[in-house]
């Protein structure tokens, strides 16, 4: 399981602080995609366990959720990797673009992005989108979190 990204993002889970690894190999080929460098699954460079581990622990107490965008084709990986984030008292979040995914991937999340990107459509922040973000706990649609505030005045 190669990635091409480590970063830590503020917006994409909110209210959470998220360790955000951005995984290769995506095989979903939406139109208008803005990571086009994700489709081949050998760019990037394998997510060690030991490195992976070494990050849980280095931000442990600063960032509260590990996010993967995409992974979920390496399904044993990926629920090895959300199982030591849980272990670690990290909340846990896939960004994908299927509809859904096996349930012993959700059985190890808290939130999941779904759906494709359609640019007509737009992102989570867009009222008319076909993506969902879901918190599976409830498992309830929670887009509303990212809808920008109106202004009435
Ligand atoms: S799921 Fe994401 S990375 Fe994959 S093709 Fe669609 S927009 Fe690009």
């Amino acid at each position: 399981m190669n990635y091409y990204q480590f970063d830590i993002t503020f917006q994409e889970v909110p209210g959470e602080i998220s360790l955000c690894f951005s995984i290769t190999g995506c095989k979903l080929q939406c139109k208008g995609c803005h990571s086009t460098y994700l489709w081949n699954a050998n760019n990037g460079k394998p997510l060690l366990k030991k490195n992976y581990l070494e990050l849980l622990k280095q931000y442990k107490g600063y960032a509260s959720c590990v996010l993967f965008m995409g992974g979920e084709w390496h399904k044993e990986k990926l629920i090895e990797y959300l199982s030591l984030a849980k272990q670690n008292n990290f909340k846990t979040c896939l960004y994908t673009g299927e509809e859904t995914v096996p349930k012993a991937i959700l059985n190890e999340l808290t939130w999941i992005k779904t759906g494709k990107w359609i640019t007509a459509k737009g992102g989570l922040d867009n009222p008319d989108t076909n993506q969902k973000f879901i918190y599976l706990r409830t498992n309830t649609i929670h887009n509303h979190l990212f809808l920008k505030k109106q202004h009435h005045d």
